[in-house]
Parts: C-alpha cells; structure tokens; sequence
C-alpha cells in the first residue's frame, strides 16, 4: 500500500479504496474504472429522494406537484434571480395552500418569523410563485410569513435567516447580490401582487445578505 497511501494519507475515507485498487492490478480493473468515475471530479449526481434539501439549514414539506413542473435547472436554466415575496397569511396556512393542488402556486422556500426555514420546491423544479414564465424557470422563490401592511410581521430573526437563505442561493449559482437580482415580487413583470410592499426593508436586507455572502465565500475559498 505504501506509495498510495501515502498520497491519499490525509484524505479522509479515500486511502483505503484507492490503495486496494492501485495495488489489485488486472482484477480490479472494472472496479479502478468504476472507482476513477467517481473521483473524476463530475458533479454529484442530482438526488430526487424524498427529504432532500438544497439549503442545509431548512426543514423539508413536499409542496403538492400540481403547484411546481419538473425541471433539472440550472443545466436547463439558469437560475439568475431569487424573488422575495409575503404570504399574506399565516405559516401553517401558506404551508396547506402549497400542499394544495388546487392552489396553482408555491415558493421554494417558507421563511417564518421565527426565523425557521422550510423547503417545499427543489431549486431543480420551477415554482410556480412569480405569475411569470421566464421569471419562475430562472429564479427562487422565497415566501416571508406576514402582512404587507404589518411591518412588525417583518421580524429580525427573519430577517437573519432569509438573508442566509438568500446568500446561500447567490452563491451556489453565482447571483450577484443587488437589486437587480434580488428583487420583489411586485417588480415581475405583468403581476398584480404588491409584495414584498412598502415595509420591506431593502437596504437592510441587502446588506445581511452580502454580509451573508462574504462569510460564505472566505469559508469556501
Ligand atoms: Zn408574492
């Protein structure tokens, strides 16, 4: 195992399965081939299994898929926008609409005032949450528990962990954080909703969110 080992000495689990393969010669050969595929630095095959979540720090409940269409984005689209947006109701009820499929529309994400985060739309499917075509195949949709006209609906903890949520987005498909990205969904074209209304604090939220963004950026780099 020597020279192998050493070389993967400081890797974690690898050590061991590389070592057998680079040591086994003819008879592992398919086996090499199957193990070279998988260190070959190909994205990790997407995961459809019920549970799975895009942002670490959510809770999953499945949306109803009337309320979403199958995709496989960002390789059919790109994802270049994340839409803020306010229930206008309270979590449990945005949750049974979502779940609902006579609803005709969910978010990817619920954020409640609590600061709990919960994904109910893979970022690989559309939601059907901006009343846009193009806007729901390039963008996430992030619901806000509240009223558009009770701004202490918009809590600081809410605040905190959207912002996280919103640069966590940003950095995985590489979404700048400004206003032209980030945006309500009262600024999609053609909508008649008004949120995130007047109350929503832009500045402030932008500024979590870029704080957000550059912890996560000096921790990955
Ligand atoms: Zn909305």
């Amino acid at each position: 195992m020597g020279k192998a080992s050493a070389a993967w000495g400081g890797k974690g689990a690898t050590p061991g399965r590389r070592a057998v393969v680079v040591g086994g010669g003819l008879a592992l050969l398919g086996g090499a081939i199957a193990l070279g595929e998988g260190l070959s630095g190909s994205p990790a095959p997407r995961r459809r299994a019920p549970g799975d979540l895009d942002y670490a720090d959510a809770r999953w409940v499945a949306a109803s898929e009337a309320n979403y269409r199958i995709a496989d984005r960002p390789a059919d689209y790109p994802v270049e926008l994340v839409v803020v947006h306010v229930t206008q109701a309270d979590y449990a009820t945005t949750v049974r609409l979502f779940e609902d499929p006579r609803h005709e529309a969910a978010s990817h994400y619920v954020v409640r005032q609590s600061g709990q985060v919960t994904q109910m739309i893979r970022e690989l499917d559309v939601a059907f949450h901006a009343g846009n075509r193009w806007y729901n195949e390039h963008s996430v949709g992030i619901e806000h528990e509240g009223f558009v006209t009770r701004p202490r609906d918009f809590t600081d903890a809410m605040y905190a962990a959207s912002a996280r949520l919103t640069a966590d987005v940003c950095h995985r498909y590489g979404i700048p954080v400004d206003r032209r990205h980030i945006i309500g969904h009262a600024e999609v074209p053609g909508t008649d909703h008004t949120d995130p209304g007047r109350h929503w604090d832009w500045p402030r939220y932008l500024g979590l969110v870029r704080a957000a963004r550059e912890a996560a950026g000096s921790k990955k780099a």
